[in-house]
């Protein structure tokens, strides 16, 4: 990121969420992004993740300046490379842990047979094989993120990202999403 801005305006105010930001993140890096609530850090996050623009300054994303990306070529950037977990899961109640996961690969031209296999891939490896056919709601909140870790890995995507992936989880809980992260990054 070079000298990215994100400015939101009202009628009333505006509010500088991202003031110049300079961030360079190297293929394999895994890095952790603090600060206090309202420092912008999910402005940041939704940015990198493609899921909204800057209002100024430039994103390489693998040498690719995509700040001035529409809304298409983001999203279509965006379901060949990027995996994004959220705080609070963001599961759909209606659809079982299995058609949760494989929702993700929808949006990707894959067989069925395909798709299948790397839901069961990407369920086994979380180690949430056995609860395939549960609903989000049967589930503790440290499975249900594991589902939602599973869903963002289907894709296979280049970059994963979390916006306080343990903040609605107990500690002991929190410490298991942390290692289980970490585990995937040293895969
Ligand atoms: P964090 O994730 O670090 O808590 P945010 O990125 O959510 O911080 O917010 C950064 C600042 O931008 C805050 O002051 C917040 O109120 C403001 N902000 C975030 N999203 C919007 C929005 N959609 N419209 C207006 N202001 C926003
Ligand atoms: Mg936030």
């Amino acid at each position: 990121l070079h000298n990215m801005y994100k400015i939101y305006s009202t009628d009333e105010v505006e509010t500088v969420a991202l003031n110049g930001v300079n961030l360079e993140i190297e293929q394999g890096d895994f890095v952790a992004i603090m600060g206090p609530s309202g420092c912008g850090k999910s402005t940041l996050l939704n940015i990198v993740g493609m899921l909204d623009n800057p209002s100024d300054g430039d994103y390489f994303f693998f040498d690719e300046n995509i700040a001035k990306y529409n809304e298409s070529q983001r999203s279509e950037l965006r379901k060949q490379n990027i995996g994004f977990i959220f705080q609070s899961f963001n599961l759909i109640e209606e659809l079982s842990v299995a058609e949760n996961i494989e929702l993700a690969l929808l949006y990707h031209d894959m067989p069925s047979a395909e798709r299948k296999k790397r839901v069961a891939k990407v369920m086994d490896r979380m180690g949430i094989a056995h609860r395939a056919n549960h609903m989000p709601g049967q589930l503790s909140g440290g499975q249900q993120q594991r589902v939602a870790i599973a869903r963002a890995l289907a894709g296979e995507p280049r970059l994963l990202l979390a916006d306080e992936p343990t903040g609605n989880l107990d500690s002991a809980m929190a410490g298991q999403v942390m290692e289980l992260l970490e585990q995937i990054h040293s895969a």
